[in-house]
């Protein structure tokens, strides 16, 4: 398996797989929060299967769900047809998200949930006529990951992601983001004077006329390095949005179903988007499936005969598959049976608890938490916020010294993401917190 992986199969950043141990793990089963490779070693999945297996793998109501589903109909286009679970599904979704969001678009990754986004939003406002006239451009942050399709690495402002594609992508407008510990506006937590959100009024402000909507990620900016916003600054952007006449598209594809704490982001600052982009643990990470909801205000705007050409012309093969829709419904039903979401505010105080004892390593410069969702930034100086040299590579030797202890977490950056299951039990946050602690030890001195 080994020799064919090497000889055949593509993997993402493959660039960086360049030494012996760093060898992908071939992951042959798993359970509950544990996944188990070809040699039977086990490891604790401390990033749900990359934000995904939000109730852990092989639950058994999913089990059975996706089994029970097999048994009526795998897959069936919803291109002139309809299937239960699909309806079912987006009756259910429309339920627990922010209350207005009631007509669900149907994809397969969190890239084409956001691509579907930037097409209605920017169609929503050529078919406004004269008041969205212009309106052609993305508000953005900077540092900004929406995925890996066109439009969406046109959104990103990840250089890793980004510049070599340079020609091929579209402009965008692009806001600084809040970043406290590194601050855009070179403050101190002391000194903070809010120009984030002031900056964020006067970019907006600034090219209103050719914004179609602004692309945020809510609360957490995910692949950007776990970076925490200032509370409020979601529901401030909403405003500036109703103001200018800008649609707001949350991209909760990272932060959606329970991460933060709350079904979605979104909730915590009442916020309702005009568009809501979901994926990753919608099938509770089972099998490949997308959303984009969207209001009645926008989905209307697509209504009307033939000769006013209103379709949204866009579908994909797999939209809306019946297996993986089965997944997210069985998934939200456990939310509900399970209460996962009181649950897990009691693991997050023990969690919180470890974390912080994190923060007395000298190479441990800021821990960041929402949720479940973790970031740890590494830093060669902590006097000076000085990051170690690119070349180091520190965080991702950190992320194999603790898969030698049993535990797997991913790098951003100089980052450590830590982002378990929801599943995940107190004695299990104990194991991911000690073996990560034992591993920048191990690797920063
Ligand atoms: N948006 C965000 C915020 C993400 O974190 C990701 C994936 N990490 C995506 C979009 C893209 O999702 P996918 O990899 O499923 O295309």
């Amino acid at each position: 398996l080994r020799a064919l992986d090497t000889a055949h199969v593509w993997h993402p950043f493959t660039q960086m797989a360049t030494w012996h141990e760093d060898a992908p793990l071939i992951i042959e089963k798993a359970r509950g929060n544990w996944l188990v490779d070809t040699d039977g070693n086990r490891y604790l999945d401390g990033v749900s299967s990359l934000w995904t297996n939000v109730h852990g793998h092989r639950h058994p109501h999913i089990d059975a769900a996706i089994r029970a589903q097999l048994d009526n109909v795998a897959h069936s286009t919803l291109l002139g047809l309809s299937s239960r679970p699909a309806i079912e599904l987006a009756a259910m979704l429309a339920r627990v998200a922010p209350q207005g969001l009631n007509r669900v678009f149907y994809s397969d990754s969190g890239s084409t949930a956001v691509e579907v986004a930037l097409k209605i939003a920017y169609q929503y406002q050529k078919q406004r006529g004269p008041a969205g006239e212009g309106r052609s451009k993305f508000l953005c942050l900077r540092g900004a990951y929406h995925g890996d399709t066109v439009g969406a690495v046109s959104l990103g402002g990840i250089d890793l992601f980004h510049a070599v594609y340079g020609g091929l992508l579209f402009k965008t407008v692009r806001a600084e983001a809040p970043y406290c510990y590194r601050c855009p506006f070179g403050r101190q937590k002391e000194s903070c004077r809010h120009e984030c959100f002031t900056h964020l009024e006067e970019t907006a402000t600034r090219h209103a006329p050719e914004l179609a909507a602004m692309v945020i990620e809510p609360l957490v900016q995910g692949a950007a390095g776990q970076i925490t916003h200032p509370d409020g600054y979601l529901a401030h952007a909403r405003a500036l949005c109703d103001r200018l006449g800008i649609l707001l598209i949350a991209d909760e594809v990272a932060v959606g179903f329970g991460k933060t704490g709350t079904m979605f982001a979104c909730e915590q600052e009442k916020v309702t988007p005009d568009l809501l982009c979901l994926a990753k643990g919608i099938s509770g990470g089972y099998l490949p499936l997308a959303a984009t909801m969207v209001t009645d205000a926008v989905y209307e705007a697509f209504l009307g005969d033939h000769a006013q050409c209103r379709t949204f012309f866009h579908g994909h093969t797999y939209t809306g598959n019946a297996l993986a829709c089965a997944a997210g419904i069985a998934s939200l039903q456990l939310f509900r049976t399970e209460g996962t979401l009181e649950r897990l505010q009691h693991i997050i105080t023990i969690y919180d608890a470890l974390l912080r004892q994190l923060e007395t390593l000298p190479h441990v410069g800021d821990i960041r938490r929402r949720g479940i969702m973790t970031g740890i930034e590494l830093v060669e100086d902590r006097a000076t916020r000085r990051p170690y040299p690119f070349a180091l590579r520190t965080a991702h030797k950190v992320v194999l010294a603790a898969r030698r202890r049993g535990v797997i977490i991913r790098p951003l950056g100089d980052v450590l993401v830590l982002m378990p299951p929801l599943s995940i039990t107190a004695q299990e946050c104990g194991l991911l917190v000690e073996a990560t602690a034992e591993a920048i030890q191990e690797v920063t001195g």
